[in-house]
């Protein structure tokens, strides 16, 4: 493990072998946002909780999303109400009661960078799309807009497009995770990434313990009536480990680029092109450590651009910003472009998963929120499932834990790149 705990040795009575427990209810692995969703909802409820970061909080998936509580627009932009608009539908509603400080969470001092995501297209968009946002289910989700309203990019008259503000919010990112983790810092603890060997599992398939290791050697047995693997990509290795067929994690790949702006527009859009009703690109905007703006861009642009080197994604998002924004110069703009995986259960032809994924085996559960948005909804089904199995809180002593450290919260990625 690597950490030295001096109130470890203090406590090793003659035998220097004597291996140390911590008896807690539920570890979680992985401080992403689902991880300390979860924590914060296991503690309210009375359960001996801790969490296990190998890492930095929130530098998964989580730093690196876009920020945006989808409610199901982007998925139902090909003309129906699918089933992956259905199930992430209430989102914004649930994040919004917790934003405003009456929710599950108080995340009331989370600032909302942006209280739309827009919708824009570069010509007159289709009747058929017309004629699907006049459908029940999206008419109170979309707002046409009229041209006075539009953000300030689009004021310029040579942009001849329409503009909807769709009821999704964009939020702080590193603000959510400082939130989250900040009434738990007594129970989030600093690990190196946990080999196999460490989780000792017996022939039913039970977790028995998690063994840590001091820097000077003394072992540290973790015992909890249930192990919770929130560690995105790191899941796989419990997957691995138990050979258990129902689980198997994918890596949906992006190309993102960021592009640091020389001029003051704050974007929160998806363009849609008439050819295809996906984003063409998905753009979000982020103030950087020394004042600048970012635009952070992904949709179809990140997702073709798996197969391009960073150079020629760069090249192609130049052209693509050329053509949708001709009255702006980018020419002092700052870009660079980084690969990342959305994790996820596999799918059949590595399609994106309609919701969240949950599945428990004997004392353990492995999950995954499939969108930062649906957090709230896999904490409630966790929830629900410990109530079903009777799950009661008992233990917890962490003692053993104090001198742990704490992990650091993980550093923006347009301020890694941009600055
Ligand atoms: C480019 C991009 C943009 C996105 N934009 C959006 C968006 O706008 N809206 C939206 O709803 N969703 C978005 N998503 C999806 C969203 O980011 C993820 O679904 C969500 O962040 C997953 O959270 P998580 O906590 O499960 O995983 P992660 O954030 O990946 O966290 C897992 C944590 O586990 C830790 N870990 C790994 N292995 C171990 C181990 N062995 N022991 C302990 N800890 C371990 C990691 O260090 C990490 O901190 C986006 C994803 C990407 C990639």
């Amino acid at each position: 493990m690597g950490y030295y705990w001096p109130f470890l040795l203090q406590n090793i009575v003659g035998d220097n072998k004597m291996t140390r427990t911590v008896e807690v209810d539920i570890v979680i692995l992985g401080g992403g946002v689902f991880g300390l969703w979860l924590l914060n909802r296991l503690r309210q409820a009375g359960f001996g909780a801790i969490l296990f970061e190998s890492n930095t909080l929130g530098g998964g998936q989580t730093y690196k999303s876009q920020g945006i509580i989808h409610g199901g627009m982007k998925y139902a932009l090909h003309g129906n109400w699918t089933e992956s608009a259905q199930t992430i539908a209430d989102m914004p509603t649930v994040w919004k009661q917790c934003l405003e400080g009456k929710g599950d969470i108080d995340l009331s001092h989370v600032p909302i960078i942006s209280p739309h995501q827009h919708l824009w297209s570069s010509s007159k968009l289709t009747t058929k799309l017309t004629k699907f946002f006049a459908n029940f289910a999206l008419k109170s989700r979309i707002t046409y807009l009229e041209k006075v309203d539009y953000p300030s990019i689009f004021q310029h008259p040579d942009f001849k497009g329409e503009v909807y503000a769709l009821d999704e919010m964009v939020i702080d990112i590193p603000a959510l995770i400082r939130e989250l983790a900040k009434p738990h810092q007594d129970v989030i603890f600093k690990i190196s990434p946990f080999k196999e060997d460490q989780l000792h599992i017996d022939k039913n398939q039970n977790i028995t313990y998690l063994e840590a290791t001091t820097l000077s050697g003394e072992k540290l047995q973790i015992h909890a009536q249930r192990y919770v693997f929130a560690a995105g990509a790191g899941n796989e290795m419990i997957i691995k480990k138990l050979k258990y067929p129902d689980v198997a994690m994918q890596r949906r790949a992006l190309h993102m680029v960021l592009v640091k702006i020389p001029f003051a527009h704050s974007l929160y859009a998806h363009c849609l092109s008439l050819g295809s009703m996906l984003p063409r690109i998905t753009i979000t905007t982020h103030q950087t450590r020394d004042n600048q703006l970012a635009w952070y861009i992904g949709g179809q642009l990140a997702e073709e651009g798996i197969h391009r080197d960073s150079k020629t994604q760069i090249t192609t998002a130049q052209k693509e910003l050329r053509q949708l924004f001709p009255w702006l110069d980018f020419s002092a703009a700052q870009f660079t472009s980084f690969m990342i995986d959305r994790i996820e259960p596999l799918q059949p032809n590595g399609k994106r998963p309609d919701g969240v994924f949950l599945k428990s085996i004997n004392n353990m559960i492995i999950a995954w929120p499939t969108k930062l948005a649906l957090a709230p909804k896999l904490t409630n089904d966790i929830m629900q499932h410990l109530r079903q199995e009777q799950l009661s809180p008992c233990k917890h002593d962490t003692r053993e834990l104090r001198a742990w450290p704490i992990p650091p919260l993980a550093k923006p990625v347009w301020d890694e790149l941009l600055c």
